[in-house]
């Protein structure tokens, strides 16, 4: 056997549980959101891509139809540069002593939500000889990050005079929507409002923001008054809508291996503090992975997988690093490849159901997925 062969042979069967990424999803979706932005696409691959992994998440999306990458970090815009992706690059949230000089010396673009980020960012570019390209961050409703819209008209008169210095050139104006997947909910009203007002306030300082952006995901497909020139969309890309509106492609597959079964009889207790326990005379099989892998504990006593085409219970609790399956009559054996989540094509559960059973949204589980499991 050629070395090739081996490691095919020992792939999926021969190792733990696998993620696997199906790129044509990504770049579908990307697709579909190129279209409905009417303006430019901004990829937000934030958290490793949703989970997905930064660099393919990107690279997918600006070969269909997005101009514009997003992270959170300063950190996570750098790693996307050191892959040799060289498509203009948003960072949103750093701490005020952040090392601003690497996002002017990599091209990146920070967000800045107050007078103590636009010092820190501005005094950082002086000392490159260059400016740094930033975007306003206005709160639009969330009381998270942004600039209250008492400090607005502070923050835009001190962005204007940077500019006059030569250390900042404003490049965007942002807002982020807290209710954007209850479309025609009147809080969206008014944060539309409140970010038309910001853009006024701006210009009335004499900026000339470019790229003005306010919409996610959900707001993307729902509501076109808040799309302007630009829209950050993540969760659509990996198939995620929290708008509940659209059909997208889910784009991850979670399988694991079976390392063991027994044949129990009826009445046999499952696992810590022996929560459930067979009713019948059954075959269990156990499955390598729990919730250090990302399978939440509070799914136990609903979660399913998928075994030999047919949905099997996941009973007694989520370990930390296995779970047992019911698998009834069928005769399945050790190695045999059961499917945790997937696309729901081949009956499979889906990421929804995992939320689902586990109290929680799609964001939570793609994004949890742990370091042990391989891509
Ligand atoms: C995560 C995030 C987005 C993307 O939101 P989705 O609903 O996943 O598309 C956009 N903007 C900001 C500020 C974010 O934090």
């Amino acid at each position: 056997m050629t070395a090739l062969t081996l490691d095919r042979a020992l792939d999926l069967r021969g190792r733990g549980a696998a993620l696997q990424v199906d790129a044509s999803a990504i770049a579908a979706n990307s697709r579909l959101f190129a279209e409905r932005s009417g303006g430019a696409l901004m990829a937000v691959v934030k958290a490793d891509g949703f989970g997905h992994g930064a660099a393919l998440v990107a690279r997918t999306a600006l070969r269909h139809g997005a101009s514009w990458l997003g992270v959170t970090s300063l950190d996570e815009a750098v790693a996307l540069r050191l892959a040799g992706i060289e498509a203009p690059v948003l960072s949103w949230l750093n701490p005020v002593a952040s090392d601003f000089r690497a996002a002017v010396l990599h091209h990146v673009d920070v967000a800045v939500p107050g007078p103590a980020h636009l010092a820190a960012v501005a005094g950082a570019a002086r000392t490159t000889g260059r400016p740094a390209r930033v975007h306003l961050h206005l709160d639009v409703g969330l009381a998270r990050d942004g600039a209250a819209p008492a400090d607005w008209a502070r923050l835009c008169h001190a962005a204007r005079r940077a500019e006059r210095e030569g250390t900042v050139r404003v490049v965007g104006v942002m807002g982020h929507l807290a209710r954007g997947d209850e479309p025609g909910h009147e809080a969206n009203r008014a944060a539309r409002d409140r970010f038309a007002w910001g853009i006024g306030v701006a210009r009335r300082h004499g900026l000339r923001p470019p790229l003005r952006h306010l919409a996610a995901t959900a707001a993307t497909l729902t509501d076109p008054l808040s799309r302007h020139t630009l829209c950050r969309v993540g969760a659509g890309l990996v198939g995620i809508d929290p708008s509940g509106t659209t059909p997208l492609r889910p784009a991850l597959t979670l399988t694991a291996p079976v390392v063991s079964v027994r044949d129990v009889v009826a009445g046999t207790p499952v696992g810590y503090g022996h929560t459930w326990a067979t009713a019948r005379g059954t075959r269990l099989a156990l499955l390598p992975l729990g919730y250090a892998d990302g399978l939440p504990r509070t799914a136990s006593g609903r979660a399913e997988v998928l075994v030999r085409g047919r949905r099997c219970a996941v009973v007694g609790r989520i370990s930390m690093d296995q779970v047992v399956v019911d698998v009834g009559s069928a005769p399945v054996v050790a190695g045999e490849i059961a499917t945790v989540f997937g696309p729901g094509s081949e009956g499979e559960p889906t990421v929804a159901e995992w939320a689902g059973w586990s109290g929680t949204i799609e964001h939570e589980i793609v994004t949890g997925i742990g370091a042990r499991v391989r891509r």
